[in-house]
């Protein structure tokens, strides 16, 4: 069993449709793929309908937009029921404050001398997805002013860069609630990558298990070996489940390719039962 838990589609920022990843998923040997889009659910019925197609196994999930003091982090929910009120609502403020950046990001790039259009943004964008910075990336690559995201990033968009521009972000602790009242399991995506590791403590982390979380995502290219074996650890000794996953943005992130890390069959079975509970 080869199971992949985070995932991308152009629902957000991926590049593959959701019918496509499901696609790719099976094409790179998965047997279960979760879509995880940033602050959306919106790709799920399209992905459901083709892993019934095709014969994989697809979990409903999402990465919610949230911060801890301040700092952005990630947070992934499995199996959320997809009508919930006060999750929806909160998603569709995330989404709208994510629409609101687009006229911000033209007006800086216009100011650092890098002549940027509102529309050419827009551009990059799939109808209806929940719009994030790497369609500012593709907007910057459209017009021959970077070569790719990666470059984007590390000239302009990366967090504190002269081209970053803020967003709304949930309470993590709020999130946390938020999916485990609408029937779902809540796992940090990359505890320690980019400019999390300082915030989210061992101390934090136990506190935010106190507080419902159920699991932290180990296997993440974020992590380096160390990492990953102290965070095994720290899992084991909190009680908190241990993912893996690749974290699939399409030809978006390099690096990242369907499969690269994986999720226990057991682990995999432990959240499809507390879903399961949840749903009661
Ligand atoms: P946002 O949530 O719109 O502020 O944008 C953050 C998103 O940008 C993350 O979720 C990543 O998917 C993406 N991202 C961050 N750094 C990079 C990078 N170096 N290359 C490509 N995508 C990135
Ligand atoms: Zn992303
Ligand atoms: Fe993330
Ligand atoms: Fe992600």
């Amino acid at each position: 069993m080869r199971i992949d838990l985070h995932t991308h589609s152009n629902v957000s920022d991926g590049t593959d449709t959701p019918a496509a990843l499901v696609d790719a998923a099976r094409g790179a040997g998965l047997d279960v793929v979760a879509l995880t889009d940033h602050d959306t659910l919106a790709g799920l019925p399209e992905a459901r309908e083709r892993a019934r197609q095709v014969g994989i196994e697809l979990l409903d999930g999402i990465e919610v937009s949230t911060q801890w003091q301040g700092t952005s982090v990630h947070l992934l929910g499995y199996g959320v029921r997809d009508d919930d009120e006060a999750l929806n609502a909160e998603l569709e403020r995330l989404r709208a404050s994510r629409a609101a950046r687009i006229d911000q990001f033209a007006e800086r790039f216009t100011e650092l001398g890098l002549p940027l259009t509102a529309d050419e943004i827009r551009a990059q964008i799939a109808p209806g997805a929940s719009v994030g910075r790497p369609h500012v990336a593709d907007a910057l690559v459209a017009k021959g002013m970077v070569a790719d995201r990666t470059e984007a990033f590390e000239r302009y968009l990366a967090d504190g860069g002269p081209g970053y521009v803020e967003r709304y972000a949930t309470e993590l602790v709020q999130a946390i609630a938020l999916i485990r009242a609408a029937g779902g399991v809540a796992v940090l995506a990359h505890p320690w990558g980019r400019g999390t590791e300082s915030v989210l403590t061992e101390p934090v982390i136990a506190e935010l298990a106190e507080q419902g979380l159920d699991g932290i995502e180990v296997r993440h290219q974020d992590h380096g070996p160390v990492k990953r074996l102290r965070l095994a650890e720290l899992a084991g000794r909190l009680g908190l489940l241990a993912t893996g996953s690749s974290d699939y943005h399409g030809t978006g992130k390099v690096n990242h390719d369907l499969g690269v890390n994986t999720t226990q069959p057991q682990v995999y079975r432990q959240i499809r039962e507390r879903i399961a509970e949840r749903s009661v």
